[in-house]
């Protein structure tokens, strides 16, 4: 796939049942904001029949799609003969790869086995299940309704309608977890034979109720949780899952395309509310706001994208690294000789430069941030 002339499409859906104590993803779990549903879902499917709101960024022509990330919110609290007509609309509004990878996010509260038949029929292929963890005490702290045995269901679920790509999240530095409910996880994650496994470190995000109570919550510390994220890496590779980013994991050929496509700098129309774009060299989105979606209201400029920095910045979060030649490939010039001088200077546990390019280490990726603002 050429990053330059295709694209990811994600659509936004901004519905939770309720709101998870550490979240700050733009999601609405009021009655008043789910009543809005079917005007949302209606005002999606106009903007992916006309692309009249996004015309200034995106002029008259439609990318290619490479993939569909339907996400949210929780895309499986809508209902699903709806989401299955704005899966539907997106896929007959754009040119679509042979065998573009449509996945659709889906919470093991709301996910039943008729909600996947009808992803499943309207063209979805792959699953993103929000599990978190496999520990019950763990899941009730994150204010997780369903219990492990909803997840095993919903996967179960998910299986039996023909899904054969499904990714499971995990959570770590969570409230109340030790090495060993991490070990307990990970162990009862893989007997559920997924594909592909996204591991995410809790973030406490300002505004939210984890925020500001974080002095009451019983947090594991923070060397603790970078012993859990080698623990995790390790455990995950002798399960036969390969790393190909900082928080990703996936049976070979199972890397989710989509994330992929954002790491190599790709272009993608992001359509909803909070929804963010990245066009023709330019960054746009939608504000985060229901009612000027449903409204009507144009994405706003976010300004250039796709420059240099940003390039080297997204393929340093990745296994492969910084690959001179990809980033010939996609700037037509060799790479600034600066990144290389800059790679060479750091530890050599943390980076492994070769004439090829350089990488981050399983070491390096605990401390990305600072090293990659080092190598920038
Ligand atoms: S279900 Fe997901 S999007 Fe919704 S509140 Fe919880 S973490 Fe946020």
């Amino acid at each position: 796939m050429n990053p330059r002339n295709n694209a990811g499409l994600y659509l936004h859906l901004p519905f939770c049942r309720s709101k998870c104590p550490y979240c700050d993803f733009y999601s609405l779990s009021s009655r008043a904001a789910r009543e809005k549903t079917d005007a949302y879902l209606d005002a999606l499917c106009d903007e992916l029949k006309t692309g009249r709101r996004a015309a200034a960024f995106t002029g008259n022509g439609r990318p290619t799609l490479s993939s569909i990330y339907v996400g949210g919110g929780t895309p499986s609290a809508v209902p699903a003969e709806k989401l299955a007509k704005v899966l539907e609309t997106a896929l007959c509004s754009f040119p679509v790869e042979d065998g573009a990878e449509v996945t659709v996010e889906a919470n093991p509260a709301s996910a039943d086995g008729a909600f996947f038949r009808a992803m499943k029929a309207a063209g979805a292929n792959r699953i993103s299940l929000g599990m978190q963890s496999a520990v019950d005490a763990e899941r009730r702290a994150l204010g997780r309704t369903a219990g492990f045995d909803g997840v095993k269901r919903a996967v179960c679920a998910a299986r039996d309608a023909g899904f054969e790509n499904l990714s499971l999240d995990l959570m770590l530095g969570v409230p109340g977890q030790t090495a060993e409910s991490l070990e307990l996880s990970i162990a009862r994650c893989v007997a559920l034979a997924p594909e592909h496994i996204s591991a995410y470190l809790l973030q406490l995000e300002e505004g939210t109720p984890f925020y500001n109570r974080w002095d009451a919550l019983d947090l594991p510390e923070e060397d603790a949780v970078c012993d859990m994220y080698r623990a995790l890496v390790r455990r995950l590779r002798e399960y036969g899952f390969w790393q190909y980013e900082i928080s990703n994991f996936a049976r070979p050929g199972f890397e989710s395309r989509h994330n992929l496509n954002y790491w190599r700098c790709g272009q993608y129309l992001g359509v909803g509310a909070a929804a963010h774009s990245f066009l023709n060299g330019r960054r746009f989105y939608y504000p985060r706001d229901l009612d000027a979606f449903i409204a009507g209201g144009a994405p706003v400029d976010d300004g250039e994208g796709g420059t240099p920095d940003e390039f080297v910045m997204l393929a340093l979060r990745t296994t492969r690294g910084l690959v001179y030649r990809d980033y010939e490939a996609y700037f037509g010039a060799p790479a600034d000789q600066k990144y290389a001088a800059a790679a060479r200077r750091l530890p050599e546990k943390y980076v492994c430069v070769s004439d090829g390019g350089f990488a981050l280490s399983e070491e390096g990726f605990l401390l990305s941030n600072t090293l990659i603002a080092e190598i920038l």
